[in-house]
């Protein structure tokens, strides 16, 4: 339950309570409205130029570091449909969010091919542009399991790029980490009709447990070097409350590029992009490159650019912070693009806070700390 004041629209707020999928506070507005400038600045001075969107809390995989079965079992409440952003209301935040400087769209979730017709938003939000009439880059995070069937549909629709989630190529311990006994086989095919339709460069991300999978660096390496596919190393990270997180289970990314190194010769290169991610290396005999990310032992927050919608419609600045902005009793309610839009810029230049630096100095989830929303609802 969830209290709002409603008194006065320029000024209105949600008090929070536990469960923190309803933990938000409504947005403010301020008058006069300003118009979009495509370039909004936080207080650090960081545009906003990213936004990932959710658009479903369910996922077909129940990997134990991100959705462990028992706590997401046949008895947990997942978000009703009503509760879901429709496509319509995702399309109209999407393009107020582009006035504001937006330039790239990913979609994830839980698993984002679960969503029905999902591909009729892709159509959707690919007639969107900017402000200086370019198309969007639109990207989609998914586990694979339903790629081969999906490809050629999603790149008809106009999705541009595809990023896959592969923990390893050693069947048992890829069944054990999906924990819903699914085959490398399937995703590995996944992949190579994705490639085939021209979802490319594709990425794959590779989530590293110390003890569970570290064995599968070096192969996914091998595999991936000279294919195309951009192969990234995610460190296992203390995000959500129900994955036991520990930091003996974290092998850095430095370690990630030593093991590699021992077979491929690498050197590092520039970032593509300010606020990028991943670290990139590539392979000095020229067979492609590989990225780390470092969310643990180097987090940094100095440019990131990246903003999160949430299944529900609430807006999330950080993968660590424990409350958004409800957007979604904006799209419901008696509110204007022009009024949502203003609400939008509000939040972003309020922005100060920089929670993965911080949280090195806090245990995970502990009770001093913020308590924090699972990945899975605020979209990976
Ligand atoms: N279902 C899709 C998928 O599997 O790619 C999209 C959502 S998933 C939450 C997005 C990404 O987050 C995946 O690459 C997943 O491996 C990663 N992830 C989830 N929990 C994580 C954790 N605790 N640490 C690091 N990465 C994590």
């Amino acid at each position: 339950m969830a209290v709002t004041d409603m008194s006065n629209s320029k000024l209105s707020r949600t008090i929070p309570v536990a469960d923190l999928r309803r933990s938000a506070v409504l947005p403010l507005m301020t008058e006069p409205l300003p118009s979009p400038s495509g370039q909004l600045s936080d207080r650090r001075q960081r545009p906003l130029r990213d936004l990932r969107i959710s658009v479903t809390d369910r996922c077909n995989f129940r990997c134990s570091y991100c959705m462990p079965r028992e706590v997401f079992d046949k008895d947990y409440a997942f978000l009703p449909q009503s509760a879901l952003l429709s496509f319509e209301e995702i399309t109209r935040l999407a393009r107020l969010f582009i006035a504001h400087g937006v330039e790239k769209i990913r979609l994830t979730g839980g698993e984002p091919l679960l969503r029905k017709n999902i591909e009729v938003l892709i159509e959707m939000l690919a007639q969107l542009r900017t402000p200086t009439g370019r198309a969007l880059d639109i990207t989609l995070t998914t586990n694979g399991a339903l790629l081969a069937k999906k490809a050629q549909a999603l790149k008809d629709a106009g999705l541009r790029r595809v990023t896959v989630s592969l923990d390893g190529l050693d069947d048992a311990v890829f069944r054990r980490m999906n924990d819903v006994d699914f085959p490398v086989a399937d995703v590995l095919h996944g992949i190579e009709v994705a490639e085939r339709v021209g979802l490319a460069p594709l990425k794959v991300n590779m989530v590293v447990k110390r003890g569970t999978n570290d064995q599968e660096i070096v192969p996914m390496a091998r595999h991936f070097r000279g294919s195309g596919a951009v192969l990234r190393f995610i460190e296992y990270m203390d995000v959500g409350a129900t994955n036991g997180w520990r930091m003996d289970e974290v092998l850095p990314s430095a370690q990630v590029v030593e093991r590699i190194a021992e077979y491929f010769a690498l050197e590092p290169m520039a970032a593509s992009a300010p606020g990028e991610t991943a670290q990139r290396w590539r392979y000095v005999d020229g067979s492609g490159e590989i990225g780390v990310i470092s969310s643990v032992t180097q987090a940094f927050c100095g440019d990131c650019n990246r903003a999160r919608l949430s299944t529900e419609g609430k807006l999330f600045l950080c993968l660590f912070a424990s409350q958004g902005h409800d957007l979604r009793a904006l799209l419901r309610g008696p509110y204007s693009d022009e009024q949502i839009s203003a609400a939008i810029a509000h939040i972003w230049q309020g922005r100060v806070d920089r929670y993965s630096e911080l949280r090195s100095t806090q245990a995970p989830s502990s009770a001093n700390g913020p308590r924090r929303v699972e990945m899975s609802y605020i979209g990976g």
